[in-house]
């Protein structure tokens, strides 16, 4: 059984209960950072690992919310004796914004500093990644900055969760999540429909069109209320409904 830890569940401007929004992805043979938020060192000592013993990350785009803590972590790996290499995972513009954060900080004064690889991400209109027991979906969704929606598949069991990362409305997030047994949808706002990003309401459509079993919000304001915006989402969807709070755990 593969479990998707949530280690941050708040939008942009988070609020005092949550982190911004980023997770972990655990499998028997490999973990995945998706997205880099807050204090990765420290979240992931709060369910037992630490830094060295992340093998890759995946980044969904370039905002500062998702990938900010990336230089923290980079150094927190490399203290705590990481000396493999670091798979990282994203579009041309993604990695670009990495790779400019990390000469910022320049770890060529540190010793026996690891090797990062940038593995670069082509949706047109998919890109599919084998990593150990997951096969990994990504297309671009609608955003402000490219930006990629992921479908996470454990080849095991056969069950998929879905994560719509940043996005307006868009069809390529009904395509992505098709059939999958959770979908993580975006809910930024209550039911007023914003550019870049997405409501409840529209999580709740999303999910509706797609045909999920479940739908789980994500990156929500610190305005939310639970309640509210768990009732917006049904005003389409007729599955089971929650608000993802920091550390709740997804298995599949
Ligand atoms: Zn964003």
């Amino acid at each position: 059984m593969a479990q998707l830890i949530l280690l941050g569940t708040g939008a942009a401007w988070s609020g005092p209960a949550r982190e911004n929004t980023y997770m972990l992805l655990r499998g028997a043979a490999i973990n995945i950072l998706i997205d880099v938020a807050g204090s990765p060192a420290q979240r992931l000592a709060q369910i037992g690992l630490g830094p060295h013993e992340i093998d890759s990350i995946l980044l969904t785009h370039n905002h500062p919310d998702h990938i900010y803590g990336l230089p923290i972590f980079i150094l927190n790996a490399w203290m705590a004796g990481r000396r493999k290499p670091l798979d990282i995972y994203g579009l041309p513009e993604t990695l670009r914004a990495a790779q400019m954060m990390l000469k910022a900080i320049d770890t060529r004064a540190w010793p026996d500093f690891f090797k990062i690889k940038y593995h670069t991400l082509m949706v047109n209109p998919r890109a599919i990644l084998a990593l150990a027991e997951f096969e990994i979906e990504a297309m671009q969704s609608k955003h402000f900055v490219p930006t990629i929606a992921l479908r996470l598949t454990n080849r095991v069991t056969g069950k998929c969760v879905a994560y719509s990362a940043d996005t307006s409305p868009d069809e390529h997030i009904v395509q992505i999540a098709r059939g999958a047994d959770v979908l993580l949808h975006e809910a930024t706002q209550l039911d007023e429909s914003k550019e870049g990003h997405s409501s409840a309401l529209e999580a709740g459509q999303a999910a509706a069109a797609a045909d999920v079993k479940r739908l789980i919000l994500i990156h929500v304001p610190p305005e939310v209320r639970e309640q509210k915006w768990r009732r917006a989402a049904k005003q389409h969807f007729r599955g089971r409904v929650s608000v993802a709070r920091d550390f709740d755990v997804i298995e599949f």
